[in-house]
């Protein structure tokens, strides 16, 4: 399919920038004409995936990530990717209520959300290098 649009960013991982992936996935989103729901599924989505990356990936510390966002005809696929601690078993870290983290009030459900309100989700983790989640979703459902 012919892509219609495609935007990159590196940033920081800041908390605060949890919410400037959000709103630049929704700028882009909004040329595809979605409806509120499926806008507001995949800031839901990337919100975790980056607070994820930020978290856990590294801890806190200062790291960047990279966010890619494809727009396709009725189709948008966003790539977070980390160079941080990664993670030893996808499979595990992916069911509902899995955390490495529950002492700091993680409830284990990011994966499990990002599964929910995407179509698709793949996980791909090397330990000491780094993660890269991308998710799918169609775009269109008022069509
Ligand atoms: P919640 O998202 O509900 O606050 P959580 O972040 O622990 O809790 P998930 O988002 O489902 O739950 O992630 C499950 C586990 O996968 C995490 O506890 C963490 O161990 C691991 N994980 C997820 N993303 C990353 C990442 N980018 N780098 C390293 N580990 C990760
Ligand atoms: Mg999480």
């Amino acid at each position: 399919m012919d892509i219609k649009n495609r935007v990159t960013i590196t940033f920081l991982s800041k908390s605060e920038n949890e919410s400037f992936a959000r709103m630049c996935v929704a700028a882009l989103l909004m040329q595809a004409d979605p409806t509120i729901e499926e806008l507001a599924d995949v800031k839901t989505a990337v919100s975790e995936a980056v607070t994820n990356a930020i978290v856990h990936g590294y801890g806190h510390s200062d790291g960047d990530i990279f966010m890619e966002c494809i727009l396709e005809e009725k189709l948008i696929t966003i790539v977070v990717k980390d160079n941080g601690k990664g993670i030893e078993d996808v499979a595990k870290a992916r069911e509902p209520l899995f955390t490495t983290n529950p002492e700091m009030e993680r409830s284990g459900m990011g994966f499990t959300v990002m599964e929910t309100f995407m179509d698709k989700l793949e996980v791909e983790s090397i330990v000491g290098v780094g993660t890269k989640v991308t998710m799918k979703k169609r775009i269109g459902s008022r069509l």
